[in-house]
């Protein structure tokens, strides 16, 4: 096999973050050689991707994951960590944009992908650092505001399990000047996001399914009755197809390309802070995002490092220099920090949708996909992974739902969606500065 594949995914090997190198030991599988046959291929082996497959294989289906890289290669292995209940558009958009029939449908799934996260670790003993509570912070009256409208607006769904935090009642749990208060949800949580990919897949495997990696897939056949999958050295022929390559699948599938917009995203790591230092910063060893439209994530690792992510590009290019994009925003929230060293600094890339709110659908009879998750997918990705695994078992009560949503594509086009963009973003960046 050879380890070298010229593809989106360049070498194939993981980035050099913090988690790639403190994974889990996995299996090196094989690349996708000759002619193949299974029931239900899947590509991607992000939570998309697995979430999908595990739940198909724990139902007793023949399934196939091929990967273009290794497991949790993209956005589900090197992410923020941060399990957060809901969708990145919020209960409000989505009740003001489809109305309340459908809003009420998304709130009784906002907390089923966390549901399903805790589940496979406990079921599937999967070594992850798993950690209770989140919380929203807000830095203006005008973002208490909002955290107080979406706290009374989840009440009247009928979802009462978050909290809201005075600026003094905040300080118990994040000891930064910055924040005028925020929104606790015991709910939400974080963990070590490729680990968990790594156990998803393992327990995929001891249920029969197989994964292929190195594989990228070059061309995919959506119309027959049988969908078939080429890669550089072989070919999958399956009675199901489900497409969850989100914001790295490219080109492959240009129908599905226009939909997304890929965007990426940067973390780093500090070097480890010591018990007393990290339990000062965050005593409740929480997961904290601040409610600004480019916004700072951050929580604790395992082994007491500050995780600290933010900022975005358009487009999905990488920036020059990660460290210096974001410590500055570190050593604003936590002045504390100042001096320590930064081990570890990568970026990746999530899928944008234009409405925010991401996509399930299905093309030609036996082809369905998922993505679109806009920068908040630990949760949502698992749900819908449910999600298709439903529809592919002949359930299609919920797909159809989310699969009738219309979807807006982004202005200007393939050419001229990231400038626009752009534009966008500095307008919201402009009003988060000004506290407007
Ligand atoms: C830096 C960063 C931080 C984030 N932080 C958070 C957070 O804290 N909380 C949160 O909720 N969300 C966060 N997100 C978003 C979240 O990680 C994603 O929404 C989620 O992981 C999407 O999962 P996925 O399986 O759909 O996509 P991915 O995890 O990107 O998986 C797609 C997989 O498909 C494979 N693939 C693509 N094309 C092909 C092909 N042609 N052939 C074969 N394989 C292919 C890729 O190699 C990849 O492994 C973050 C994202 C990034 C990038």
């Amino acid at each position: 096999m050879s380890e070298t594949s010229q593809s989106y995914a360049g070498s194939g090997q993981h980035t050099g973050s913090y988690y790639a190198a403190t994974a889990n030991p996995a299996p090196k599988r094989p690349a996708l050689t000759g002619i193949n046959q299974v029931d239900v291929c899947v590509v991607g082996a992000g939570y998309s991707g697995l979430s999908t497959a595990l739940h198909l294989a724990e139902a007793g289906h023949r399934v196939a994951i091929i990967e273009g890289a290794r497991v949790g290669w993209g956005a589900s292995g090197r992410n923020g960590g941060q399990i957060v209940n809901g969708l990145n558009a919020s209960l409000a958009t989505i009740e003001r944009r489809y109305g309340r029939t459908t809003s009420s449908f998304v709130a009784g799934l906002v907390q089923e992908g966390g549901q399903i996260i805790r589940e496979r670790v406990k079921t599937y003993g999967i070594q992850c650092d798993l950690k209770d509570n989140n919380i929203f912070v807000g830095l203006t009256a005008a973002h208490m505001r909002e955290l107080e409208a979406r706290q009374t607006l989840w009440r009247s769904y009928g979802i009462d399990n978050q909290e809201l935090l005075s600026r003094e009642a905040l300080r118990t749990h994040v000891a930064s000047d910055l924040y005028a208060g925020g929104l606790i949800d015991r709910t939400g949580g974080h963990m070590h996001p490729l680990n968990l990919a790594l156990g998803e897949a393992a327990a995929f495997e001891k249920l029969g399914g197989k994964i292929y990696e190195l594989s990228p897939v070059t061309s995919v056949t959506t119309d027959g009755a049988k969908p078939e999958v080429k890669t550089a050295k072989g070919k999958m022929i399956c009675k199901t197809l489900v497409l969850c390559g989100n914001a790295y699948l490219g080109d492959v599938v240009p129908g599905l390309a226009r939909r997304v917009m890929p965007v990426s995203t940067q973390v780093m790591a500090t070097e480890p802070l010591g018990e007393d230092l990290a339990a000062a910063l965050i005593p409740g060893d929480a997961c904290v995002e601040d409610i600004r439209y480019i916004l700072d994530y951050y929580r604790l690792s395992a082994d007491k490092r500050m995780l600290f992510g933010g900022g975005t590009v358009y487009g999905g290019s990488d920036p020059k220099d990660i460290k210096a994009k974001l410590l500055p925003n570190m050593l604003k929230v936590f002045p504390q920090l100042a001096g320590k060293k930064i081990d570890y600094a990568w970026s990746g890339n999530f899928a944008l949708s234009f409405s925010r709110v991401p996509q399930l659908g299905r093309i030609g009879a036996n082809t369905y996909f998922a993505h679109g998750y806009s920068g908040h997918g630990v949760t949502g990705s698992h749900t819908f992974g449910r999600i298709l695994s439903e529809a592919i078992t002949g359930d299609l009560g919920r797909f159809d739902v989310f699969a009738k949503l219309p979807w807006y594509p982004f202005p200007g086009g393939r050419a001229f969606r990231v400038p626009y963009s752009v534009v966008g973003s500095w307008y919201y960046a402009l009003r988060d500065k000004l506290g407007i």
